[in-house]
């Protein structure tokens, strides 16, 4: 059975066009509760942990570097069919392929400012909440 939690960022580039208050209104209209939230800013050190599954991508550094120019707001989220109902509600990576009416469709930049993070899978959303979140349990997510 599909999972119930899946791990937001709100990205640099949305965060600082003042894009969060809509992005999180469109992501609780589309049935998601929020699960803990907080304003926070990554390092170089962070950001390259939280991506070192792609480390050896072309675009890892230039991607470490856009996540720690600014802060970012991680939340963690509750729905049926997190995962997968998250993903299609932010749309494609590279916003020129998303489908109309998705979150990065709306705000996204470019492939790498594209507004917004999604976890891909029910094992990445429990280990990138836990990444943010120390004290899961008081919001009775394990
Ligand atoms: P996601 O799961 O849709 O976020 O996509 P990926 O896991 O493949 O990539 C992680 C993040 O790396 C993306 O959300 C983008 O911010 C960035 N990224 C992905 N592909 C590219 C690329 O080709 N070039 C650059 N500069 N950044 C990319």
């Amino acid at each position: 059975m599909a999972g119930t939690i899946t791990f937001t960022m709100i990205k640099p580039d949305a965060f600082s066009d003042g894009n969060s208050g809509s992005i999180i209104k469109m992501i609780e209209e589309a049935g998601f509760q929020l699960k803990a939230m907080k304003l926070t800013r990554l390092s170089d050190r962070k950001a390259s942990q939280f991506y070192a599954v792609h480390k050896e991508r072309p675009f890892f550094n230039d991607l470490v570097k856009y996540m720690s120019s600014g802060p970012i707001v991680a939340i963690v989220l509750e729905k049926d069919n997190a995962v997968e109902d998250f993903r299609k509600l932010i749309g494609a990576t590279n916003p020129a392929e998303a489908a109309e009416g998705t979150i990065r469709k709306l705000f996204a930049k470019s492939i790498e400012a594209n507004a917004i993070h999604g976890s891909d899978s029910d094992e990445n959303a429990k280990i990138e909440s836990s990444f943010f979140f120390s004290n899961l349990e008081i919001f009775h997510i394990d």
